[in-house]
């Protein structure tokens, strides 16, 4: 079965006892028992809900692996992942990350005594010299946030599968539709379903794919003993977000191209940051492991004070200023001051996240109007 299909069939099923054919919400704390012990397979919502077990079989279709398991945030999602490791263990993640991951990382995982090592990846060889005995995991995301740096997949489970590694891949910024980890050696795919999945900015949620089921039972185990579960809910409105994710995201992906195109002319604009640029330096590997180049773009303008940059950010009509992305809806935000405000002034700046630094999420609206939007604000 091909993606689109299995974004509207996958894991769902008309329900059985009144045939609608959208999977109920069952907004239910508990499920009766007939006798102690029999049941229809399922005892207490926190452990299982059938909101729930659909979307994660859609996930798991969708992204080619066996086992979806649903948090209730993308952060939650990455909390359980961090979870399979035990003090003493190392991480190598990337140095272009997510500022939530990167302050759950330093704030939260370090005090237990894992140790990360950010390195950059844009040779992924680079990692090797931070492998050592007590590695047990790469964590990387591509394209990055919000400098849309592009890691080879493929690469780093070469690395991974080597020394034995698992290798974990935050797939929210390409989606499913323009990117499958696991078909390229990944260990984990871990997704923020606030973003593409999820499509229209009115749920937060969160996903880990995996193929292994030694790892799936781990999870499932941190999933239900930790208990950041997501509410059937806002299953449902995951599962309603994931039937038009490939045609949302063809658009994303067109206007996406448009609105790069544009800025790359643009007198007042400096750096464009868009990985379907051909000289954008890892273009080929985006090419090999991506469908398309999405909607994220990031850029510079000439003047590089932080006021010209506000006056943009505070400019622009379409393009409403606030964090998160993905969503149908085109988004601007300041990652210095917004998204990326955990992480170090200095490590920001070095690893060119300037103050002037804007990030657009580039919504399905109409091009020429997105277009027309920018170009007021820019002057
Ligand atoms: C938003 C985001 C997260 C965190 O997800 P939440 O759903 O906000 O907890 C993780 N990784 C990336 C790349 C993100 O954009």
């Amino acid at each position: 079965m091909k993606l689109g299909t299995k974004l509207i069939h996958a894991g769902v099923s008309p329900d059985p006892s009144t045939g609608a054919i959208m999977t109920p919400i069952f907004q239910t704390s508990t499920y009766v028992q007939s006798a102690p012990g029999v049941h229809h397979g399922y005892e207490y919502a926190r452990t299982q809900n059938p909101t729930r077990d659909a979307l994660q079989q859609a996930l798991a279709a969708i992204e080619n692996g066996k086992f979806g398991i649903c948090f209730g945030s993308g952060l939650a999602a990455t909390d359980g992942v961090l979870k399979l490791l035990q003090p003493g263990d190392e991480v190598i993640a990337s140095n272009d990350l997510y500022g939530g991951t990167y302050r759950i990382f330093t704030k939260i995982f370090q005090r237990y005594g894992i140790k990360f090592h950010f390195v950059s990846m844009k040779d992924a060889q680079n990692l090797r010299n931070y492998v050592n005995a007590h590695t047990k995991m790469i964590w990387i995301e591509t394209p990055t946030n919000p400098l849309l740096n592009i890691i080879d997949i493929s690469a780093c489970a070469q690395i991974a599968n080597e020394h034995q590694l698992l290798l974990a891949v935050d797939n929210t910024f390409a989606s499913p539709y323009l990117q499958n980890p696991l078909d390229l050696g990944a260990h984990i795919v871990v997704h923020s379903a606030t973003k593409y999945i999820g499509g229209h900015s009115d749920v937060v949620h969160g996903a880990v794919i995996v193929k292994d089921e030694d790892l799936a039972r781990q999870l499932y185990f941190i999933q239900n003993s930790c208990g950041a579960v997501p509410g059937p809910q806002d299953c449902f409105l995951v599962l309603r977000g994931l039937k038009t994710l490939h045609v949302r995201m063809q658009r994303h992906c067109e206007n996406g191209m448009a609105v790069a195109q544009y800025l790359r002319h643009h007198a007042k604009v400096d750096k464009v940051y868009w990985c379907g640029f051909e000289d954008h330096p890892n273009h080929d590997i985006a090419k090999r492991q991506m469908r398309g180049f999405g909607g994220m773009i990031s850029f510079t303008l000439k003047d590089d004070r932080l006021e010209a940059a506000q006056q943009v950010l505070s400019s622009t009509h379409l393009f409403s200023l606030a964090e998160s992305l993905g969503g149908v809806e085109s988004l601007i935000g300041h990652p210095a001051s917004m998204t990326h405000a955990a992480i170090p002034r200095e490590e920001r700046v070095q690893n060119g996240l300037v103050d002037s630094l804007i990030r657009l999420s580039v919504g399905i609206e109409d091009a020429s109007d997105l277009i027309e939007d920018l170009n007021k604000a820019i002057g």
